[in-house]
């Protein structure tokens, strides 16, 4: 089967499809204050579409890992509609979400095929989860987190960013909500993808910090991450894991095998990419799959080697996380 290879060798077999950009949180290191303009809902793939694309991956190229994102996946309606559709293509099916509207559809999602899920928690305390929502949701999304356990999808992971003097004094408290409640906290280090443009670098603490404070407390021994972005770390008395996801001090682009497609279908090679594929054209165009796989074979091609934070020919991409994915 030929594979999808870009000029440095990496071979792709991850897709992240963002099904919508509307998201119910406004969480301030990804959209902007004020909100963002919704695309108009002709505008989004439709459930068809992405099936299609999905399909062709998987079976001309290879790709076994399929993950749902956004802005907020569980606010498109029938969500479990497309994930019966991509969970029959026999990929590992996963799905990030804010976990705000979890206990009402955890189970219906396991139920439609969906394998693991990724829940966003960047603190624990009302008022400061507020402030970085602006919704006053946090006993919502750990009540989602108790609902994922409960339906059984296997293993359940928590998203934290850390930014250094917003949450940055709750990493002991995180890793002991991970402890206690049999789940994987990954602690996600903060890129410069907020929509505000507030990010610096001073903002980021590093995977050796995160890693350091919470080893004082909770002893850690590394664990061998494979081909997992995340550094992954074992408590040595036995209490699980956390993972660190180096994105800015330690990035992994050397073994990125991502590609991205935005919910209004255009395909990136990289978080950071500046240029896109318009694969929704392709679609709505007419074009046969031999069409939509030159398209995403000349996509992946194209992609660059790293992506260069922190030195001078870093460009900051124009859409905010909220519009990529993650
Ligand atoms: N709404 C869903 C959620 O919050 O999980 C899915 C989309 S969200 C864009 C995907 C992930 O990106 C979340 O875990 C979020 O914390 C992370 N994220 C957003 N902005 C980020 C940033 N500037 N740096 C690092 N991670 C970020
Ligand atoms: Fe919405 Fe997720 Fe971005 Fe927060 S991180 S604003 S929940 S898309």
């Amino acid at each position: 089967m030929p594979a999808l290879v870009d000029t440095f060798g990496r071979v792709h077999r991850d897709l992240r499809i963002s099904v919508t950009d509307r998201c119910n949180f406004r969480c301030g290191y990804c959209m902007p204050e004020e909100g963002m303009d919704w695309l108009p809902r002709s505008e989004l793939l439709t459930f068809e579409e992405i099936e299609r694309v999905a399909a062709l991956l998987v079976g001309r190229f290879g790709v076994d890992s399929i993950r749902l994102t956004g802005g907020e996946p569980t606010v498109r309606a029938h969500l479990p509609v497309l994930i019966g559709k991509l969970a029959a293509l026999g990929v590992d099916l996963a799905l990030t979400t804010n976990g705000a509207g979890l206990a009402g559809c955890a189970h219906d999602l396991r139920a439609a095929g969906l394998g693991r899920i990724n829940i966003s928690l960047d603190t624990l305390r009302a008022d400061r989860f507020e402030e970085l929502t602006r919704r006053d949701d946090l006993h919502r999304v750990v009540a989602g987190i108790d609902a994922a356990v409960a339906a059984g999808l296997h293993p359940v992971k928590v998203n934290t960013v850390v930014m250094r003097d917003v949450n940055d004094d709750e990493l002991v408290d995180l890793a002991r909500f991970g402890r206690e409640r049999g789940v994987v906290v990954r602690f996600i280090e903060f890129m410069p993808l907020d929509a505000q443009g507030a990010w610096e670098r001073d903002r980021v603490v590093a995977q050796r910090e995160i890693v350091e404070r919470i080893h004082e407390v909770f002893p850690l021994a590394p664990v061998d991450r494979g081909h997992d972005p995340a550094g992954r770390f074992r408590y040595l008395d036995g209490g699980g894991e956390i993972g660190v996801i180096p994105s800015v001090t330690e990035p992994f682009c050397g073994a990125c095998d991502r590609i991205r497609l935005t919910s209004e279908g255009r395909l990136r090679n990289c978080l950071f990419a500046v240029e896109e594929t318009d694969l929704r054209a392709v679609l709505r165009g007419g074009g046969s799959d031999d069409d939509l796989a030159r398209a995403v074979e000349s996509c992946v091609a194209a992609k660059w080697e790293g992506h260069a934070i922190g030195r001078v020919r870093f460009v900051r991409p124009e859409r905010s996380m909220s519009q990529i994915g993650g």
